[in-house]
């Protein structure tokens, strides 16, 4: 039996895979069973954030797996607790919830919200405000936090307390969050699956100053938009607000599980023991790999990524069949004349692996990717584009 027919047969039918059968890769290389090569514009949903099979990321992670590969969270590790401590002092965070993915990251961040704010007012303050078009996972709770109605079909009875505001629309956030009785915000910065849209910063600053004035926590989840993706460590740093909480994963792992949930100056206190907890989260494999990978998104690096951003939004801003380009960094989404699906069919036929989000072509190239790899694949895109 052919992998094709073994996967169709016994795996879970949740996916619409493309029809090719990955086996290796370097970089932004990828290869196919038949040897075919591809340059890798989709990076596992911005996942392997720097390409695949990266020396020193593998490195890393091959010489804690020859130490210790999981232990429960009744002991202490050496990576779980640098990678923690790495992460707060990049990013003025002050404690890290490790978790194993980015629905659970969230999951963990919702729980802290409420409990924030059922210990400080008790009871009735409790929904979380959230924008349409957002995405935050496929959990039932972090489905119903998605503000997209499709998603809010044949899985019900869903977690209460999501009502979902206007993106851009800061007194749509206001009414919401004043008429429930709210005890947080959560939002996407670029929303991602939503179909690549970055929010505009004057709602994103003013949206955190009304929560910052009410004691409405302000939850950002960085599940996409973390780890250098968007040019910055974390998107947050761009808007130039500070949020409560800060969910991330993708990205973080580069290539391993792992979701986080990082707490500000107000909610460092609020999971207490027994109050949360994951048994793989914090595993020292994949603490290993995103230290590693944290370590090294450094000025250089997200210079880079601004230029390569730059270098993409022109290109394919004047480029025929393209009726707009969104998003922020190497986290890029196109608006085409013609059909998205039929583009990246046409993409991959001729060796560039790119996404979609909604009727968009997505492209999430990894950070490092070199400009050799990126002009070829972007020739490639317009051509099929056009
Ligand atoms: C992908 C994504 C999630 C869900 O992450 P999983 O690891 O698939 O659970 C949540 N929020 C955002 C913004 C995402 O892009």
């Amino acid at each position: 039996m052919s992998i094709t027919s073994l996967d169709n047969s016994f795996v879970a039918s949740t996916y619409g895979r493309f029809p090719i059968e990955l086996s290796h890769g370097k970089g932004a290389k990828l290869y196919d069973t038949n040897g075919k090569e591809y340059i890798d514009m989709g990076t596992g949903i911005a996942v392997n954030a720097f390409g695949v099979c990266d020396d020193e990321w593998t490195n890393a992670v091959k010489a804690q797996l020859d130490k210790l590969a999981h232990t429960s969270n009744l002991y202490y590790t050496e990576p779980c607790a640098k990678l923690a401590e790495l992460l707060c002092n990049k990013t003025g965070m002050k404690k890290v919830f490790f978790s194993n993915s980015g629905a659970e990251a969230n999951e963990c961040a919702i729980k802290a919200a409420r409990r924030y704010s059922f210990q400080k007012y008790g009871e009735g303050r409790s929904t979380i405000v959230t924008l349409k078009q957002s995405f935050h996972g496929r959990t039932i709770t972090t489905l119903a936090a998605t503000g997209q109605d499709s998603f809010h079909t044949e899985f019900a009875p869903f977690t209460e307390g999501f009502v979902y505001a206007e993106a851009n629309n800061t007194q749509s956030v206001i009414d919401l969050a004043k008429q429930n009785n709210a005890c947080a915000v959560m939002m996407e910065l670029v929303q991602g699956e939503g179909g690549v849209m970055k929010l505009d910063n004057d709602f994103a600053t003013d949206v955190a100053a009304f929560c910052n004035k009410n004691d409405i926590l302000l939850v950002i989840d960085e599940v996409q938009t973390g780890n250098g993706r968007t040019g910055s460590l974390y998107a947050f740093e761009q808007f130039g607000i500070i949020p409560d909480i800060v969910s991330t994963a993708k990205g973080l792992g580069g290539g391993l599980p792992i979701g986080a949930t990082m707490f500000g100056e107000k909610t460092e206190g609020v999971l207490t023991p027994g109050s949360h907890g994951s048994t793989f989260g914090g595993n020292p494999v994949c603490c290993a790999g995103a230290y590693n990978i944290i370590s090294r998104i450094d000025n250089k690096l997200l210079d880079e990524v601004k230029a390569k951003s730059e270098y993409i939004f022109k290109e394919l801003g004047s480029a025929k069949g393209v009726k707009s380009v969104s998003g922020m960094g190497l986290m890029i989404g196109i608006e085409t004349e013609k059909d998205a699906k039929e583009i990246v069919a046409a993409c991959r036929e001729q060796g560039v692996l790119v996404l979609t989000a909604k009727t968009k072509v997505r492209l999430l190239p990894p950070l490092n990717i070199t400009m050799q790899d990126l002009e070829k694949a972007v020739n490639v895109i317009k051509e099929c584009i056009k």
